[in-house]
């Protein structure tokens, strides 16, 4: 035992557990549980990260500038008001690093990414829940749970795990209602897939204290790879440059996001097959008796009788080799994650909960 205590509050936070990969004894295994892009980064990606492999010697750019401009030319951005992390966790990071410390609250709603709590805790912080209203940010609420000790809001748009939306009316009514001593941070890790919603970035542009993430592992299927980033205002932009490691990102990482980003034919596809396929889970689901919200992301959120038969049910999908999500840690235990797959797999969830049901009666 080292004779040296963590700082107060590190070991209150639970550990993460990500998406499971595996089942025991099941070979053609389907994963549905992390919500990545069932097809893949775009071979334009993967093309660069193989060439990448000769530059390994090299330092990365400190500065991101080629990455930072290519983001900013696709999304209609200022390249200096992007900053680029190892996925959007190392945003959330700097984003309490910088702005929460002890004393300070930082809101998260009632069924926000786990993310905010550990991340807020880890900078001496105190995470805030405040309720959803059924599975929803509800704004009067985060804007009647800020007290003079707030110094961040999260909210994801959509959310995670829930896949419900808030619209542009909500989201300004939001930015409005918050003091301007409040950061607002927009987690805009699965906006590209509600469509028409800019994640946020034109209210970034007009609230100096709102702040957009993104991220590449989600549509663009580069979640191993580890890379996300931010759209903020100048002055937010320098204060996290101050504490980012200056090669935090390495040269693979920027090559692969780099030729992700640029490729929009193929980003367009997979938006359409997503849209195409959770139509087609949703539907599927609520025809055999399982409703779920709403989904504008590439997930949704099966809500059951009960937790005993949620659980029932994910073993069953794991022993037909699907992998899904429990989310009883976000306190949905009735609920299941299931990640949109492509046709076949989403066939197979279907067939598999079909026999699930019948085997119940
Ligand atoms: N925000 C939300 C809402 C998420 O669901 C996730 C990933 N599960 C992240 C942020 C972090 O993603 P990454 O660090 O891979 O960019």
């Amino acid at each position: 035992m080292p004779r040296i205590a963590p700082q107060p509050g590190i070991m209150d936070i639970a550990l993460y557990v990500g998406g499971q990969s595996r089942v025991e004894g099941v070979d053609d295994v389907v994963k549905l549980s992390s919500n990545e892009n069932p097809f893949g980064p775009s071979p334009a990606a993967i093309e660069a990260i193989a060439a990448s492999a000769a530059q390994a010697h090299r330092y990365p750019s400190t500065d991101h500038a080629e990455l930072r401009a290519a983001i900013g030319a696709v999304h209609g951005l200022d390249p200096e008001r992007i900053i680029c992390g190892v996925g959007s966790d190392e945003i959330i990071h700097f984003l309490n690093q910088a702005y929460a410390g002890p004393g300070d609250e930082v809101l998260h709603t009632e069924h926000g990414f786990s993310m905010y709590k550990i991340s807020a805790k880890a900078a001496g912080a105190t995470p805030v829940e405040v309720p959803e209203r059924e599975r929803v940010t509800d704004v009067e609420a985060l804007i009647a749970g800020v007290t003079e000790r707030t110094r961040l809001v999260f909210i994801a748009n959509p959310n995670n795990p829930t896949g419900t939306f808030i619209g542009e009316q909500d989201l300004r009514r939001l930015a409005e209602g918050l003091p301007e001593d409040v950061i607002l941070v927009l987690d805009g890790a699965y906006a590209e897939f509600a469509e028409g919603y800019d994640g946020g970035a034109a209210l970034v542009d007009e609230f100096p204290n709102v702040v957009m993430t993104r991220t590449f592992s989600k549509l663009y299927g580069l979640g191993g790879l580890r890379i996300g980033w931010a759209y903020a205002a100048r002055e937010v932009i320098d204060v996290l440059n101050r504490i980012r490691g200056p090669f935090n990102l390495s040269n693979t990482q920027l090559a692969a996001a780099e030729a992700a980003v640029r490729d929009r034919a193929y980003i367009a596809n997979c938006l359409r097959q997503n849209a195409t396929q959770r139509a087609r889970l949703a539907q599927g689901l609520a025809d055999l008796g399982i409703p779920s919200d709403r989904s504008d992301a590439n997930f949704i959120l099966a809500r059951f009788t009960d937790a005993a038969e949620a659980e029932a049910c994910d073993l069953f999908l794991q022993s037909r080799g699907l992998i899904v999500r429990r989310v009883g840690s976000y306190n949905l235990p009735q609920c299941l994650r299931i990640t949109v797959g492509d046709e076949a797999a989403v066939t197979r969830v279907l067939d598999a909960v079909a026999d699930f049901r019948a085997e119940r009666g």
